[in-house]
């Protein structure tokens, strides 16, 4: 499963890669039964509370992923709901570009409408992240953290396979099981050219799709 937290709702995508559709749950609420195939990738609006939501299913190597984009941005996703907190009574948007610290006139900085979900820090609308419900820095912390979780996803499977491989190699080696250690080999090799060609799939479609 998936998560998302968009303004005050929460967007979840559960894959069942038996089932011929995603489930999507907004608000805990089936929305969009039977819309979107399983295994077909591509992008699909839908509309979460006032905002207009993309979800993209593309390629990650040889697994189909859900991404969010708001106008634009991909939005990091969230383990758990990223709640809607109110701002301080009558409180300053604290992150507004100029506005840090030292003198400054008493309402010379826009009212926080919303504080930060994830730190708290008080915010006008302007400031609020695509998501609208962090801050930008929270946000940019949360996009560094999928990134690299993405990137780990990439490289785990193969690896993986490749250490299984030099396993069996080296058994067959110390056993003197010649069979043994050409399966390993073998294995080891199979394990590059998937990879190779998963990859040069992944860029063709890179290619015939403009990006965002
Ligand atoms: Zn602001
Ligand atoms: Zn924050």
């Amino acid at each position: 499963m998936a998560g998302w937290s968009i303004g005050k709702h929460r967007l979840e995508v559960t894959v069942d890669v038996r089932a011929p559709f995603l489930t999507i749950l907004l608000d805990e609420e089936k929305m969009h039964e039977q819309l979107i195939p399983t295994h077909l990738l591509g992008d699909y609006p839908l509309v979460v509370g006032k905002r207009e939501v993309l979800l993209k299913r593309v390629r990650n190597l040889d697994v189909a992923q859900s991404e969010v984009w708001i106008d634009g941005v991909k939005v990091p996703p969230s383990a758990d709901p990223i709640p809607r907190h109110k701002p301080p009574m009558d409180g300053e948007c604290e992150v507004h570009p100029g506005g840090t610290g030292g003198y400054r006139e008493l309402g010379a900085l826009p009212v926080a409408k919303l504080a930060c979900g994830v730190c708290r820090v008080g915010l006008c609308n302007t400031c609020v992240a695509v998501d609208g419900v962090r801050c930008a820095s929270c946000f940019e912390q949360a996009t560094t953290e999928m990134v690299r979780e993405e990137r780990e996803w990439r490289t785990h499977g193969p690896l993986i396979g490749v250490a299984l491989g030099a396993l069996v190699f080296i058994f067959g080696l110390v056993f003197e099981i010649p069979r043994m250690a050409g399966i390993g080999l073998a294995a080891i090799v199979l394990v590059g050219i998937n990879v190779g060609i998963r990859y040069v799939k992944e860029r063709r479609e890179a290619k015939n799709q403009p990006s965002p």
